[in-house]
C-alpha cells in the first residue's frame, strides 16, 4: 500500500501565518554579489529547498536572471532543480557527492548533475560507474567535514582520467569574520593544490567569502545565505534585500492587570496594566522556541500597528503572545496581521533573539503556512 503524500501548503483562507517571498530581491541580491565577484561567476546555491523559500521559484527567477551553475546538496534536489530549469543547459553540482554508491550515480546522471567528489573512494566510483561524465573536487582546507585531503588530491591528479574535473573547490570555516587567520590559512592550502588540476575552474567563496577584502573570488562564486536576504558581513549593515516576511493574524486581544502572568510555566509577568495580543504562529510552525521572552530576557519582537511588540512568555505550538500595550488600540483586533520577519525584523534579527543564526531561521520555515511569490 503506497501511503497518500503531504498536500500542497494550506490556501490563505485556511492559513494562519502568510510567507511572503520576493523573488525580485533575490535577483536583485544575486546581480549585487555578481557585481562584487566581477569577472569571477556567481552561482546560486539552492539546497535545502533555497533555504527554506522554495526551491523551484528560486531556480527559474536565478535562471531567468542568467544564474547558469546551481549547487544542491542531495540528489533530490538536483532532479528538482533539472527539472526546474527545463530545457536549459545549466550546470547543478552535487555538494554531498554520491557517497560511492550507483544508486546515488544513476540518479545523477539522470538528472545531468555534476558530484562534487571528496575522496578517492568518491572518485573511483564515479570513474567506474560514469566514466564518460566530468565531475568536480572539494579540496578540504581546514573544516575536516567533507573534501579530499591534499594527499588523495595528489593521487587523483595523477590519474589519467584526471582531466574530467572541471571544478576545483574549498569550504571556508569562518568567512563571515574578516580578520580570522583562518581565512588566509585556508587560501593558501587551497592555492597549493588547485594548480595540479590545470584543466578545471577554481571556486572558494560562500555569501561571506564573496566579501572577504582579500577577495578569493577565483572563477566561480557559492552564494546562499545572502542571497535569501541575510546579512554577509555580520557587524557591519546589510546590504541584501529581505527576501522574506513572515506575517501572521492576531487571534485574540486581552487586557490584564499588572502582575498576571503568560503562557506555559508563567515566565512573564506583567510589569504594568497591560494589553497582550495571541498570534496565530509557533515553534511548530518553525518560530523557535528559543526566541520566547521572560522578564529581563527579550525574545523575539512583532510588528503591528508599526510598533515592535515584544514576545511576552513561552513560544508555544501553535501561538506566541506578545506585549501589544504600546501598539495603537485600531491595530489589534482579531485578524489584524503582525509582522514577524521584513523590512524591520531580518532574519539575523530573530535568529540573534533565539541564540542561533538565520540559517536555521529560513531553514525552518514552515509548511503550514501560506505562501505567495511576488516580484
Ligand atoms: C552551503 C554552502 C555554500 C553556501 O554558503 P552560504 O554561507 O549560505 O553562502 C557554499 N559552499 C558550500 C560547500 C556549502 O556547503
Amino acid at each position: 500500500m503506497s501511503a497518500t503524500l503531504p498536500p500542497a501548503p494550506p490556501a490563505r483562507e485556511e492559513a494562519q501565518a502568510i510567507l511572503t517571498i520576493n523573488l525580485g530581491a533575490l535577483v536583485e541580491n544575486w546581480r549585487a554579489l555578481s557585481r562584487i565577484a566581477s569577472t569571477a561567476e556567481s552561482a546560486a546555491v539552492v539546497k535545502a529547498d533555497a533555504y527554506g523559500i522554495g526551491l523551484e521559484p528560486a531556480v527559474q527567477a536565478l535562471l531567468k536572471a542568467g544564474c547558469k551553475t546551481f549547487f544542491v546538496a542531495h540528489a533530490s534536489e538536483a532532479r528538482r532543480t533539472r527539472a526546474a530549469l527545463g530545457a536549459g543547459d545549466a550546470r547543478i553540482y552535487v555538494l554531498n557527492g554520491l557517497l560511492a554508491n550507483a544508486d546515488v550515480a544513476r540518479s545523477l546522471i539522470a538528472s545531468d548533475a555534476t558530484p562534487i567528489i571528496g575522496s578517492l573512494e568518491e572518485w573511483n566510483a564515479w570513474r567506474t560507474l560514469a566514466p564518460q561524465r566530468p565531475c568536480a573536487l572539494h579540496i578540504d582546507t581546514g573544516m575536516n567535514r567533507l573534501g579530499a585531503s591534499a594527499d588523495e588530491a595528489r593521487v587523483i591528479a595523477a590519474d589519467a582520467n584526471a582531466s574530467a574535473i572541471d571544478l576545483v573547490m574549498s569550504h571556508f570555516v569562518a568567512s563571515e569574520e574578516n580578520d580570522n587567520p583562518l581565512n588566509a590559512s585556508q587560501i593558501a592550502a587551497f592555492e597549493s593544490v588547485r594548480g595540479w588540476f590545470a584543466n578545471a575552474r577554481a571556486s572558494m567563496a560562500n555569501s561571506s567569502g564573496i566579501l572577504l577584502a582579500s577577495k578569493p573570488h577565483y572563477d566561480l562564486v557559492r552564494p546562499g545565505y545572502a542571497l535569501y536576504g541575510g546579512n554577509p558581513s555580520p557587524g557591519s549593515s546589510n546590504r541584501m534585500q529581505p527576501v522574506v516576511t513572515l506575517e501572521a493574524p492576531v487571534l485574540r486581544v486581552r487586557p490584564v492587570k499588572a502582575g498576571a502572568t503568560v503562557g506555559y510555566n508563567a515566565t512573564w509577568t506583567a510589569p504594568r496594566d497591560s494589553v497582550l495580543a495571541a498570534i496565530g504562529i509557533g515553534y511548530a510552525d518553525g518560530l523557535l522556541r528559543s526566541a520566547s521572552g521572560a522578564n529581563g530576557a527579550r525574545g523575539g519582537d512583532a510588528i503591528i500597528g508599526g510598533v515592535r511588540c515584544p514576545f511576552a512568555g513561552r513560544v508555544s505550538m501553535d501561538i506566541i503572545v506578545i506585549d501589544a500595550t504600546d501598539a495603537p488600540s485600531e491595530a489589534l483586533a482579531p485578524g489584524a496581521i503582525a509582522q514577524l520577519l521584513g523590512d524591520q525584523i531580518t532574519v539575523d534579527d530573530l535568529a540573534a533573539r533565539a541564540g542561533t543564526i538565520g540559517y536555521e531561521i529560513l531553514t525552518g520555515l514552515g509548511p503550514r503556512y501560506h505562501r505567495v511569490y511576488v516580484g
